[in-house]
Parts: C-alpha cells; structure tokens; sequence
C-alpha cells in the first residue's frame, strides 16, 4: 500500500465516521494493517486502544482478485451521494462495457438502507431498464427480499459490482470489475448499511478480495470495511438449482438473526 492510499483510506474514513456520528450510529471503522501501523508510528502504540477503531481482519487485506493493481480513489466522502455516482456511471466510458450497454444500471433503493444486496453485473432487462434485477433472476431476489426478509424492496439498496451489461452476460473481466468497483466502494461507504449480502461469485470475490468459491464463503460472517458481510448464492444459480434455496433461505435466517440482535455482532 503506497503513502498516497494509505492517506485516502484515512480521508475516506474521516468521512464515515462524519457521516455516523451525524445519523447517530457508533464512529466506528475498520483500520487496514497498513494504516494502523501507521498511526501507531505517528500517535505512539497507544492509538490502538482508542475506541471505535478497530483492526481489520486479514480476510478483508487479502491479495486483491486478478492482476489489476489496487485502484487509488479520488473522492471527498463528505461531498459525494448517491445521485452523483449515479450521474457519473450514466457518462462513464472508463471501459469498453460503454459502448454496448443501452442503459448503465447504478443501482437502487433505500439511501439509508439496513441491508445492501450486491450482485454481478446487469442482464439484459437490467440493461433495457437502467434498474437492477428486474428479469427472472431480480423477481426471485425480490421474493427472497419480501417474503424472506419481509422487507420491501424499496427499503434495502441493490446494486451490482459492474453498473454496464456485458455482452451476453458473459463474467466481467478483472480489468472491468477494477474500473467499475470505485463506483461500489463510493455507494458501500455512503450507505454504511448494518450487513450487505453478496450474491454470488463475483460479488462475493471483489468485497472480500479472495479467489474462494461461494461454497466456501457461505455459511460464516465476514468483514467488509467493518460491515458484516453475508455470502449467498446468486438468484440465477437458485433458479438453475432449486435444491439450493434451502441453503439460501439458512444464510437469510442468520442475516436476520444478526439485524434483530439475537447474535452479537460478528465483528
Ligand atoms: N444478475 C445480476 O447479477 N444483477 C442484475 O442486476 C441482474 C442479474
């Protein structure tokens, strides 16, 4: 980790915990290993008491997901919104995905959302539509939302790791997913929700920097930046692998067990 991203992780966090102090939530983020060290060199090794901060866990720091080099991100937390990285995904050109999506697809729903579902990419009625998970797949994620979660769907946040359909809906490139993942971290580190789901493969991937398969990554709680993180199955897997629901519906139970406090928080 250069000096120089090290200093935009401390900026950004500066920002979050601006952000949630102002809505009333404990200041509290995760500290890489690297930007610890850091402030343990510059404040005396004392600053690891402070409370609110805390280490991150290894998983988090792991060797990022294929050869792109760890993107350094250039935007002040406290100026930014959803609508503004919704503006600049519609003029983004940063891949080649511009110039064969009909629509970007931002992502959509509760700005102050308790959970944010994470999926891959947009099909091909995502692309239509500018709005994700609304073909086959996106009707299964909403009946896993309403009648799983018993939440409307206009109250979580669903979002994809790429905001543009690629071509067939084949898997994005690591070089996609490395131009495109800024826009996530941005809305990820507005939102701040109590748990994000990730679905599927390549979401699960890019959150959590591995190269694990979902069948290893399911079934326990991980730290995204200090955010429970909950691994389950992509819908358009469900659909292709019904007998996997009753996996899916074991990973919804635990999330709402997390956000109705009947289980300490994991982190
Ligand atoms: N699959 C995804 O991963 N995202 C969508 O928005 C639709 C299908």
């Amino acid at each position: 980790m250069t000096d120089d991203e090290k200093f935009q992780e401390i900026i950004r966090d500066a920002g979050v915990l601006a952000r949630r102090g102002a809505r009333g939530r404990p200041p509290k983020v995760a500290l890489s290993p690297e930007v610890a060290a850091m402030l343990d060199r510059v404040t005396g090794p004392e600053t690891g008491d402070l409370p609110g901060i805390t280490p991150e866990p290894a998983a988090v720091t792991a060797p990022p997901r294929g050869e792109e080099a760890p993107a350094v991100y250039e935007f002040d937390p406290s100026e930014d919104s959803l609508v503004r990285i919704a503006e600049e995904v519609s003029g983004c050109k940063k891949c080649t995905l511009c110039a064969t999506r009909t629509r970007t697809v931002p992502g959509e729903g509760n700005p102050e959302a308790r959970i944010v579902f994470v999926g891959e990419a947009p099909g091909e009625s995502e692309d239509l539509q500018g709005r994700p998970f609304v073909g086959r797949a996106g009707k299964l994620l909403t009946d896993i939302i309403e009648k799983g979660f018993k939440t409307a769907r206009t109250d979580v946040f669903i979002c994809n790791v790429l905001k543009c359909r690629p071509p067939g809906n084949r898997t994005p490139a690591p070089d996609e997913v490395a131009k495109c993942e800024p826009f996530l971290i941005r809305q990820l580190a507005l939102i701040q929700p109590r748990v994000i789901c990730a679905l599927g493969g390549t979401a699960a991937q890019t959150l959590l920097k591995t190269a694990a398969l979902v069948g290893r990554l399911r079934g326990s709680w991980h730290n995204y930046h200090g955010i429970p993180l909950r691994v389950t199955y992509h819908p358009a897997y469900l659909l292709r692998n019904p007998d996997s629901k009753r996996e899916c519906w074991e990973d919804v139970k635990e999330i709402l067990r997390l956000l109705d406090g009947e289980i300490p928080p994991p982190l």
